[in-house]
């Protein structure tokens, strides 16, 4: 069903950021600049030593300087790619770069300056203007936000946070991630609403926001769906779905000196980001078989969008300053690469999972059981109108087609309630009848009001549910409505002509350049040989520049590799390390018997991709587990005859089956001493007599009271200086006196309590 479409190359565009406050503070150099007409990107090394090295330059789709603006980018870039999901197509959108290079300026942009909005919000302008602008078409418009860190897939738009998804994969739709939530939105303050919340999730669980967002990629899904009426009278579905992919900054992390659980975090953090080179490398190399797109989670997620059914577009971003030249190159170098991709997209015509079907399906049935609903409903109005009662003239406005009609539907259950009201009055007033029997009656009508109001609350509930499904499917024109006028339109048009026209001047000249060169050669005659001498040095020492650059090129991409294969040289030593470690474990302290117990039970998991034990079972060759002896049944162990009898008789710890071992507490010795009470002065011990005597004794002498209290404040104040020593030098065990023991009698001006040691001088 699907149109095939030729292949066509992944394009690639740079845009080269601004010098920001803080590079222009430090006067750095700038070594970029932009060809916008050409399309290229031409790199200066800093080094002065380098003098006469030739700078380097690459060639894309279309390259932005530091003062190119959002929707001229958009227009030019991301528009066509975005007008072709509309049409059904998948498409895909990277952001590449080193952190701080504006990644996410060109994805998502400044939020309150229209002019300064990335992609992501551009988009939903674009799609839901277009389907304002459709006819005879519905649409459904889903979106998604998701984030991967360290590997692992969180849900943005879940209100579990902490929850971690896992990928699956289907043989007739591939691979996707289960239990993502996705938001069905009817405009573009729906979306961005979703986006928003989004955004707020993805830093909510991040500790270091800086640190979060550049390790982790972010991946904004849109889905369109669009159902139109074929030729052949029946809907066809499209479904086009855009990933918005804001990637991890691209810089090297570096894992050397990391060990054990810090490595394996290192080597795990752009897992997707290396892994995302490596599809790349095996993808445009054209020797390999194998592309390892299992290898990472992002790799997995976005396998179509390389090399596969979908359009893509990489945009490289990076910085002018030449402290970042080398990551700039390596930047320029792994999107160079990435322009050799080649995809196939086609428009996927009425996939299996297309939601829209299924909306479709459910407002028909939701609507089949409405009508039902209103047949039963209108039989039961002819047979009361044929049983004569008083409202006949009802159902002569109601015809079959009638039950969208709401005023109809609510003046039919308002006349039945009407009725059913005047029945019990007449019921109520009707002195004829038997107390009980009218109490039975007005039961009886009771109940029926009930089940009549019943029925005409799952009516409308019914009702509202097909009417806020139906509005969920976007139909341009009545449900979504297209506010730009003429003129706006008009220059939006313009907008895009002239970015189409750009961009064809740019491919033309880019076409005439490697012409020229191949041409020039072919064409040329020589009126003297002096001539022919010239012009053949001048070509000889253009064609040895170019020599030397391409030379310099391999020098420095054998640089990079040896670098890269240290690296993982090193990790791979580590890891050897470990398994070895493991392996010394193993062989020396698990005995062979239960180590293949355990090897007969392991198996690789394909799904998450990793080892699990199959659960323990009783089969005899698995050797696994001993079955059960006989003599054990409902015991812990086997027991003898003899044992059970006598546990019978009298339960003795002998014959219990369970090894019950007792286990008292160690009482440590101790290291503290009783607490003992201070020796108390004569004149205390009689106070104290004095006060503990039984109450009746007690004689009341409030002079001597004041008198006491008096005194003894200024004590209690020393006392209370002394614990804290003004010196602020610690105490040590041996100076430190316990003043338990050693309470000193008190001074004569304190007859009744003792007195501070006069360790401090008053
Ligand atoms: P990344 O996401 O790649 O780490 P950001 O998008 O956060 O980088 O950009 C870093 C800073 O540079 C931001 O303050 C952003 O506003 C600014 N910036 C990036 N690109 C541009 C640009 N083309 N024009 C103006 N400012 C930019
Ligand atoms: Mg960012």
């Amino acid at each position: 069903m699907s149109k095939s479409k030729s292949s066509e190359s992944v394009k690639v565009v740079v845009r080269c950021r601004p010098m920001n406050e803080k590079e222009r503070a430090a006067k750095y150099e700038s070594v970029v600049s932009v060809d916008v007409k050409l399309g290229q990107i031409i790199v200066r090394n800093p080094r002065e030593s380098s003098g006469n090295e030739l700078p380097k330059i690459f060639t894309f789709d279309a390259v932005y300087g530091w003062n190119s603006k959002q929707l001229e980018m958009y227009d030019e870039t991301f528009r066509p790619l975005v007008e072709s999901v509309l049409l059904g197509f998948n498409g895909t959108i990277f952001a590449y770069g080193q952190t701080g290079t504006g990644k996410t300026y060109t994805m998502e942009g400044v939020r309150n300056d229209p002019e300064k909005r990335g992609v992501i919000p551009n988009s939903f302008e674009h799609i839901f203007t277009h389907i304002s602008r459709s006819q005879n078409q519905q649409y459904l418009v889903r979106a998604s936000y998701l984030e991967i860190y360290q590997e692992e897939i969180r849900d943005l738009l879940s209100k579990d946070q902490s929850r971690r998804l896992e990928l699956r994969e289907r043989p007739d739709t591939g691979v996707y991630v289960k239990d993502l939530s996705s938001f069905v939105t009817k405009s573009v303050r729906e979306i961005e609403h979703v986006m928003n919340v989004g955004n707020q999730n993805r830093s909510v669980g991040a500790t270091n926001m800086n640190e979060h967002s550049s390790r982790s990629h972010a991946i904004f899904v849109i889905t369109v769906e669009c159902s139109e009426l074929g030729v052949d009278g029946e809907n066809h579905i499209r479904v086009g779905k855009l990933n918005l992919v804001d990637l991890a900054g691209s810089e090297r992390q570096t894992k050397t000196g990391a060990q054990g659980e810090r490595l394996k975090e290192a080597t795990k953090i752009n897992l997707s980001l290396s892994a995302l080179g490596n599809v790349i490398s095996a993808l445009v190399d054209g020797r390999s078989s194998h592309i390892p797109y299992r290898d990472s989670k992002l790799t997995r997620l976005l396998q179509d969008s390389l090399g596969g059914n979908a359009r893509t577009v990489m945009v490289a971003n990076i910085g002018p300053a030449s402290y970042n030249v080398e990551e700039t190159l390596t930047t320029l170098r792994y999107s160079n690469r990435a322009k050799n991709i080649k995809n196939k997209p086609r428009i996927n015509e009425d996939p299996k999972d297309a939601l829209l079907r299924e909306f479709q399906e459910e407002i028909a049935r939701l609507k089949a059981q409405l009508q039902k609903r209103s047949g039963k409903k209108k039989r039961r109005l002819r047979r009361r109108a044929g049983e004569g009662s008083d409202d006949e003239g009802l159902e002569s406005g109601e015809t079959e087609d009638d039950e969208e009609d709401g005023d109809d539907k609510g003046d039919y259950w308002r006349e039945q309630q009407e009725k059913l009201e005047k029945e019990r009055k007449a019921i109520l007033e009707d002195h004829s009848l038997v107390a009980e029997e009218k109490a039975r009656l007005l039961k009886e009508k009771e109940r029926k009001m009930e089940d009549f109001r019943k029925e005409r609350e799952a009516g409308e509930k019914l009702a509202a549910k097909v009417k806020a499904m139906e509005s969920k499917l976007l139909v341009g024109g009545k449900n979504i409505v297209d506010h730009t006028n003429e003129q706006q339109r008009m220059l939006e048009q313009k907008r895009q002509e002239i970015a189409e026209q750009k961009r064809r001047e740019r491919e033309m000249q880019q076409q005439m350049e490697s012409r020229d060169e191949e041409t020039l050669e072919l064409k040329e005659t020589y009126t003297s040989l002096q001539q022919e001498v010239d012009i053949k040095t001048k070509k000889l020492k253009k064609l040895f520049s170019k020599l030397q650059s391409v030379k310099a090129e391999i020098q420095d991409l054998q640089e990079a590799h040896i670098n890269e294969r240290q690296e993982m040289e090193q990790i791979q030593n580590e890891l050897t390390r470990d398994l070895k470690l493991k392996h010394l474990i193993i062989e020396n302290f698990i005995p062979l018997e239960e180590k293949n117990k355990i090897v007969n039970r392991a198996f690789f998991d394909e799904e998450p991709e990793e080892w699990k034990m199959k659960p323990i079972t009783r089969i005899e060759d698995d050797h696994q587990m001993m079955s059960r002896p006989r003599s054990a049944v409902g015991y812990w162990r086997p027991l003898s005859h003899h044992a059970r009898v006598a546990m019978m008789l009298k339960p003795d710890m002998r014959y219990k089956a369970e090894n019950i071992i007792m286990l008292d507490m160690d009482i440590p010795a101790r290291t503290s001493k009783e607490y003992q009470e201070p020796v108390i002065a004569p004149k205390l011990a009689a106070a104290l007599e004095d006060a503990l005597r039984d109450e009746d004794e007690i004689e009341v002498d409030a002079s001597s009271f004041h008198s006491s209290l008096g005194q003894m404040l200024p004590a209690a104040g020393a006392s209370g200086s002394l614990k804290k020593p003004k010196s602020g030098r610690p105490r040590t065990g041996k100076k430190s006196s316990t003043p338990t023991s050693s309470y000193s009698p008190s001074s004569p001006g304190s007859p009744l309590y003792p007195q501070s040691r006069g360790l401090v001088p008053k």
